[in-house]
């Protein structure tokens, strides 16, 4: 298996509990390893930017009002199959179905305010990481 880079944020329901150093841990009991984190409280421009594939949902404007609503946490994950396993950890979108032991289950609020975003595929994850961070911020 290759090693992959992912791009995962802390969303701000879980900022707002205190979530990211217990979130983050779970990152790196599974063997994943922080090469880049800021804290950052985006627009609601830069929430928009980020999101624009969903914007003909129905859920565009709440999502974008929520994600811009306080702090965010920025990461870059790396690791074997870091971008499926990253998923995996994260659990399914609505908490009500993700499995046991996995970030969504134990924290997110909602399907809106789920905790955690991660990527789905290796082009979005060198989009997004791209979005949020320069190439001398990737420290490894
Ligand atoms: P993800 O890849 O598991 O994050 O899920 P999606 O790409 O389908 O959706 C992106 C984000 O939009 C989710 O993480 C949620 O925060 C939000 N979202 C998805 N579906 C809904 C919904 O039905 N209602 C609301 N309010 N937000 C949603």
């Amino acid at each position: 298996m290759a090693i992959e880079r992912t791009f995962s944020m802390i969303k701000p329901d879980a900022t707002a509990r205190n979530l990211t150093g217990a979130i983050t841990k779970m990152f790196e009991d599974a063997g994943l390893r922080v090469v880049a984190s800021k804290r950052v409280w985006m627009s609601r421009r830069q929430a928009e930017g980020f999101y624009a594939v969903h914007k003909e949902r129905p859920f565009f404007d709440e999502l974008c009002e929520f994600m811009s609503s306080g702090p965010t946490v920025v990461q870059v994950l790396e690791g074997e199959n870091a971008i499926a396993k990253n998923r995996e950890i994260m659990g399914a979108t609505n908490p009500a179905d993700a499995a046991e032991g996995t970030i969504r289950k134990l924290y997110a609020n909602s399907i809106g305010e789920n905790s955690v975003h991660g990527s789905d595929a290796p082009e979005t994850a060198a989009e997004e990481i791209r979005y949020w961070f320069s190439d001398v911020e990737l420290v490894g």
